[in-house]
């Protein structure tokens, strides 16, 4: 049984009630993160912290009720300058990472990254691109935290004004990569949120859900970080063990796959907008037009002539 490469979405009552009061994701990411990065040459240090972007993406991606894409994307001064994953509504994830000198990225992972010694200052956004509707919304933060998740703990509390707890890992095994996400956040216990309605008014929470949210924390330290990157152990078996006591109801799993969405048709609309001194400096001695994905690498050529012609 394959335990990897899904989000497990979950939410927990408290020991009594059918009332759901927290709702969380978990997440554990292998094949298809690997598969993503194998396209890539990235030192280990870049390599880990795009597993844990991928792992965090897949969480918060998990969260839309619509036909979207949701993308992470963190920009810095530092070595690493663009951080970059987004999945579909659907499950199909891609990732990839500029970055500059080597020897300013220093060691080997040793996870979590610590995303300010790496990205200098920064900020990363959070959008959703509304697929049906054209709809864009973006949130975006400094990154000020020492972690991935904290960055998106500061958005989920800037956008929802709930409490939020979000947290990223990830380890290099014989295997390749295995990366995790974890997430809880309270649910508003007045006036109701619909999942598609990501952006709400503050809410107050009753007594009961905030106990259950303190307990919910200290249930959470008690993580161990070889649980959630255990490819044996299946999230909704990882999920009771953590949350039991305090009634965990788990949901279906989704999946994530690697799969970019770029496309030959995608390539010629970029390069028809471009004007033709533009695509006269792209073009190569043999006036060859040579785009190359950034995502996944995927090599497209198009002959100059066809467009000055
Ligand atoms: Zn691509």
């Amino acid at each position: 049984m394959r335990n990897t490469d899904k989000v497990l979405p979950f939410y927990l009552t408290g020991e009594e009630g059918n009332t759901p009061r927290i709702r969380g994701r978990i997440a554990r990411l292998h094949h298809a993160s690997n598969a993503i990065l194998s396209r890539h040459d990235y030192p280990d240090i870049v390599a880990g912290l795009c597993a844990e972007t991928m792992a965090l993406t897949s969480i918060l991606a998990s969260m839309m009720s619509f036909e979207g894409v949701f993308t992470v994307q963190a920009k810095g001064d530092g070595a690493i300058k663009t951080l970059m994953a987004d999945m579909t509504d659907d499950g199909a994830m891609r990732c990839y990472a500029a970055f500059g000198d080597d020897d300013m990225l220093g060691d080997a992972y040793q996870g979590p990254a610590l995303l300010p010694r790496l990205t200098g200052s920064g900020y990363m956004a959070f959008t959703v691109d509304h697929q049906v509707t054209n709809r864009r919304y973006q949130g975006i933060v400094e990154l000020d935290g020492p972690h991935l998740g904290d960055a998106a703990t500061a958005w989920y509390k800037n956008s929802e004004q709930l409490s939020s707890l979000v947290m990223t890992l990830a380890e290099k095994t014989d295997d390749g990569w295995v990366s995790s996400a974890l997430m809880l956040q309270q649910i508003a216990t007045s006036g109701g949120k619909s999942d598609d309605d990501l952006y709400t008014q503050p809410e107050e929470m009753d007594a009961a859900s905030q106990d259950l949210w303190h307990t919910a924390m200290t249930l959470c330290s008690s993580v161990k970080p070889e649980e959630l990157l255990d490819t044996s152990l299946p999230l909704d078996q990882l999920v009771y063990r953590l949350f039991g006591t305090i009634g965990a109801h788990s949901q279906p799993e989704r999946d994530v796959r690697d799969q970019c969405r770029c496309s030959p048709e995608k390539v010629e609309t970029m390069l028809d907008g471009l004007s033709s001194e533009q695509r006269d400096s792209l073009a190569d001695e043999n006036g060859r037009l040579v785009v190359s994905c950034e995502f996944c690498k995927t090599e497209r050529a198009f002959d100059l002539a066809n467009y000055t012609s």
